[in-house]
């Protein structure tokens, strides 16, 4: 069975789509309201609305560098003072930045089939604290879960006790064994555990948590460093994905975060959470436009469901939905 076969359901792909919507509600507000304002009773594409368009984009999170890119395109398509009325000039707006998201080939398909060869499929999920690393985990464990796999977590963020207690709950919830030691040990060694106790029990995928905070950068980068070339003992290619969490509510830190993250890091897809209760979820546009790294999911809620396989597409379309 394929890994995401339980979002094949119509009815839980409409429940998704419902979701989606409602959690880019505020961003909705703020974005796209102010852009229905700026389009009402135009009937050109003029200088006055491009500057009107780029500020909005900007202070909406998208970042500089995506919105000129989507200006740019907008000048293009669109001759200068060719009338156009309020409703076309949006449907532009929206088919413009879909091409622009979909020109990464790298973002475009995510591969959302487990590799036959991988046993387990290894995931080690890193980012700063607070984005929503444990949660994730919680609701990635859920979702294999729910497609048929067995699933088993590691608990690699040893700092704080909390927070070994806290991957414990969820892994309850998922219903998903959790490797930890105490409070304090050495997150590789943890990891290592996990990925050995993974393959004996002959899982399919295991989950390994780290932590977000070092007292610097580089002690932080170093233990990850560590715990990648430690489960490289069991499992050569592993970790087969390292996840990188990105919080869309910190809106341009997330970008920044990705940047020194994707440097130091063998980050290869990206998560994004908490685009519900944000008005900044126009960063999602700017983190696609502008790292070659695909978003595979983001989160909508603080619930075991409320993870969902980004869709660009569907995304766009949600944000520009009335
Ligand atoms: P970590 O420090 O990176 O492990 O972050 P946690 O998983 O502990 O999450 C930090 C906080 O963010 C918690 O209160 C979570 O409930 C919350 N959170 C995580 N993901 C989401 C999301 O998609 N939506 C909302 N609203 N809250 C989230
Ligand atoms: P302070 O800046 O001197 O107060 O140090 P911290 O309280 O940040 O950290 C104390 C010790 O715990 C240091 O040796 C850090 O390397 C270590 N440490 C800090 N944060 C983390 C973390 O998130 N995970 C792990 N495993 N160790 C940490
Ligand atoms: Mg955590």
């Amino acid at each position: 069975m394929g890994l995401f076969d339980v979002f094949k359901n119509k009815e839980q792909k409409q429940q998704a789509a419902e979701k989606l919507e409602q959690s880019l509600e505020k961003t909705k507000k703020s974005l796209f309201s102010r852009l229905g304002k700026a389009l009402v009773g135009r009937s050109k594409l003029d200088e006055e609305f491009l500057d009107e368009l780029e500020e909005i984009l900007v202070s909406s999170d998208v970042g500089i560098e995506t919105t000129v890119k989507i200006i740019e395109r907008l000048e293009k398509r669109v001759a200068k003072d060719k009338y156009l009325n309020s409703a076309e000039l949006d449907q532009i707006l929206k088919d413009e930045i879909q091409q622009l998201l979909s020109e990464h080939e790298s973002s475009g398909i995510i591969n959302v089939e487990l590799p036959e060869s991988a046993n387990p499929f290894v995931i080690m999920v890193v980012g700063v604290n607070g984005v929503g690393k444990t949660t994730t985990i919680g609701k990635l464990a859920y979702l294999f879960t729910q497609s048929g796999k067995k699933v088993m977590i590691g608990a690699g963020d040893t700092f704080r006790a909390a927070a070994i207690d806290q991957l414990k709950i969820w892994g309850e919830r998922a219903g998903v064994p959790v490797v930890s030691r105490d409070m304090g040990s050495d997150p590789a060694s943890v990891s290592f555990d996990t990925v050995q106790s993974a393959v004996a029990k002959g899982m399919d995928v295991v989950i390994l948590d780290t932590a977000g905070r070092l007292h610097n950068k580089v002690s932080l980068m170093n233990e990850l460093e560590k715990v990648d070339r430690v489960i490289k003992k069991v499992i050569p290619e592993a970790p087969h994905e390292t996840l990188l969490i990105l919080d869309a509510s910190t809106g341009q830190n997330a970008i920044e975060q990705a940047r020194q993250f994707i440097k130091s890091t063998k980050v290869n897809t990206l998560a994004i959470t908490k685009l519900d209760g944000t008005a900044k979820g126009g960063v999602v546009l700017g983190i696609v436009d502008q790292f070659r790294i695909p978003v595979k999911y983001i989160g909508v809620g603080e619930k075991i469901e409320d993870l969902q396989l980004f869709d660009k597409k569907a995304f766009v379309e949600s944000l520009f939905a009335s």
